[in-house]
């Protein structure tokens, strides 16, 4: 990956767009102390932070920090990459590869699940490590990480006419440069019975000054319709600078989904789901998926039981518009799809 370091006022503005993103990937912070600290956390929180962070290292950039509240160590935004002893105690229907996607693997860095779609592993960082992350085990180093190779990803796409949209997920595809993206997406887009692409992304909501002139550009150059699906959680983390990223995707007549998860101690609350959903609608995102935790190891204890997820889903209808409501969905490994729950 291309490291753009420092910034000086003689740099064009886009260069120092893409070195601020990719200096807060850089600052970001990875170790469980320095996230107390900064949180002003009791001193109880440090020794079962460690040792959970051994099997799954802390990642959270300052910028997605700044949002939550010091003191606090139920902030519904800590608590998403806070590492706590109850990571260490799994329960019974915990697995490493809860959706057994390791059976849906065609050929290093490429999944197939659904008839017609086909996942590519674009990249194996994340801007943020979400502590309930169904994918916090997958083997990132066994997927490609250049486009040369991803050439027998690629050749796969091409030589399957019954594909038509092509996924691009990790990890987090916009770690990707933009020039490593812009490539990726060209070669993608070059496979004639492909029509349209979707990018999984947490970038735009944890480190909103990823979205980029550059990005913008690769996501418009194309022949290909465009969907960015975004993944935040709680209204805390929307804040008016996600906001206006947000805002820029749209503008170019980008269709921009949100996916949450359903996360105890989060958003499992009427609240929550209702502000989330109105902070997205307000700025002209589809509030899309509301998963069901996957049962990954190390993040039962955000496990919301699917009778209160559904009654909570029950009443987000009496106080939103319909189109604000997400779909309660849950995914089962081997299906043929998801799974509406409600
Ligand atoms: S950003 Fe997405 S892939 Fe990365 S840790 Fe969070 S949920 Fe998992």
């Amino acid at each position: 990956m291309q490291i753009v370091t420092g910034k000086t006022d003689s740099v064009p503005a886009s260069v120092a767009a893409t070195a601020d993103w990719q200096q807060a990937l850089k600052s970001a912070v990875r170790e469980p102390d320095e996230l107390i600290d900064r949180l002003q956390l009791p001193a109880r929180y440090l020794a079962p932070a460690r040792q959970a962070a051994r099997e799954f290292p802390v990642f959270a950039p300052l910028d997605f920090i700044r949002r939550m509240e010091p003191g606090n160590p139920h902030d519904p935004l800590l608590r998403q990459v806070l590492p706590l002893d109850l990571e260490l105690s799994p329960g019974e229907k915990d697995r490493k590869d809860p959706l057994e996607e390791a059976s849906a693997i065609q050929t290093p860095g490429l999944l197939q699940k659904y008839a017609g779609r086909a996942l590519l592993i674009a990249a194996g960082a994340c801007a943020i490590h979400c502590r309930y992350c169904f994918r916090r085990h997958f083997p990132y180093q066994e997927a490609p990480r250049s486009l040369a190779a991803w050439q027998p990803a690629l050749q796969m796409l091409a030589d399957d006419p019954s594909l038509d949209e092509v996924l691009l997920s990790g990890g987090d595809p916009l770690t990707l440069v933009d020039s490593q993206l812009g490539a990726l997406m060209s070669q993608i887009a070059g496979i004639e019975h492909i029509c349209r692409l979707r990018i999984h992304t947490r970038l735009p909501i944890v480190i909103p000054e990823r979205v980029t002139d550059e990005l913008l550009a690769n996501l418009k150059g194309n022949r290909l319709t465009m969907f960015v699906v975004v993944h935040a959680n709680h209204p805390a983390e929307i804040d008016d600078r996600v906001g206006v990223g947000l805002r820029r995707l749209l503008d170019q007549g980008i269709t921009v989904l949100n996916q949450a998860v359903l996360l105890k101690g989060v958003n499992d609350s009427l609240d929550a789901l209702v502000g989330l959903s109105r902070q997205l609608i307000n700025l002209g995102v589809v509030p899309y998926y509301l998963h069901q935790l996957d049962h990954v190891a190390g993040a039962s204890h955000f496990e919301v039981p699917v009778s209160q997820g559904r009654q909570l889903v029950k009443t987000m209808r009496e106080h939103l518009p319909g189109y604000a409501v997400p779909r309660y969905v849950v995914e089962k490994p081997g299906g043929s799809s998801k799974e509406v729950i409600s």
